[in-house]
């Protein structure tokens, strides 16, 4: 099939899936933002995304979404994502030329984005809810402090918080994660600082939104399932 009739086709399920499961938890749709996870296609491909209509596209590699940018530039509606791991020598190049930050996880790597930004940069931590090893991202037990280290930092704001689920996670792990981060966020929000409103929940890939969602998410960051040809089922359990 030729890509823009798998686009349409996917856009227009993804945006249904999303519609139930905004009915199911009595959520306004408008609450959710879909983002579009575009670190696997080319310009080409990511260019007949935004003439679907998608306004927010997530990249995880520098030099891919600095590459992108440049090839949208005469676009200015995009909202762009940085939604991978950032070396601290490449804060400088990056940091000025995103929308959001996704993976805040540690001081040092705040420190050097506050130097480098020239604006406020809104963030979102990374919260490793699951424990999972190989998961990026702070303890929920070092949260609070960590949100505390962050209020010297003039150039950051935390919008919110941010999780990755595990792969191979069942419906009801998925729920629990998902709450969990929802529960976090909630404590965080309560405290009404200036530098961390922490309104916000970046949760929820192709397997695992339509739970995410029902769980509070507010941003969903959606790869593959624009781009497979085959159907995908994403239960609204
Ligand atoms: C790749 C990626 C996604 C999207 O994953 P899909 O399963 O393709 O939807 C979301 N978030 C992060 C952090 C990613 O690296």
């Amino acid at each position: 099939m030729l890509l823009e009739q798998t686009l349409k086709k996917n856009i227009q399920k993804i945006d249904e899936n999303i519609q139930t499961a905004c009915e199911l938890s009595n959520r306004d749709v408008e609450s959710v933002q879909l983002i579009c996870v575009s670190k696997s296609v080319d310009n080409d491909s990511t260019k007949q995304v935004v003439d679907q209509g998608i306004t927010h596209l997530a990249e995880n590699r520098m030099e891919k979404l600095l590459e992108k940018k440049e090839f949208f530039k005469d676009n200015p509606t995009i909202n762009w994502h940085f939604i991978g791991n950032l070396q601290r020598r490449k804060v400088k190049l990056i940091i000025n030329e995103i929308d959001y930050f996704h993976a805040l996880d540690n001081v040092k790597l705040a420190s050097e984005i506050d130097k480098r930004a020239e604006k406020k940069i809104k963030c979102f931590i990374q919260v490793n809810v699951s424990g999972e090893e190989s998961k990026q991202g702070v303890t929920p037990d070092a949260l609070e402090e960590f949100i505390d280290s962050l209020s010297v930092f003039e150039n950051i704001v935390i919008v919110g918080l941010m999780t990755m689920a595990p792969y191979d996670a069942n419906s009801e792990e998925l729920h629990h994660i998902f709450s969990e981060l929802n529960r976090l966020k909630k404590v965080s929000e309560d405290k009404n600082l200036a530098y961390a409103p922490c309104h916000e929940l970046s949760m929820g890939m192709s397997r695992d939104y339509c739970v995410a969602i029902s769980e509070g998410a507010t941003f969903v960051r959606v790869g593959s399932s624009f781009f497979d040809e085959e159907e995908k089922e994403v239960g609204n359990s």
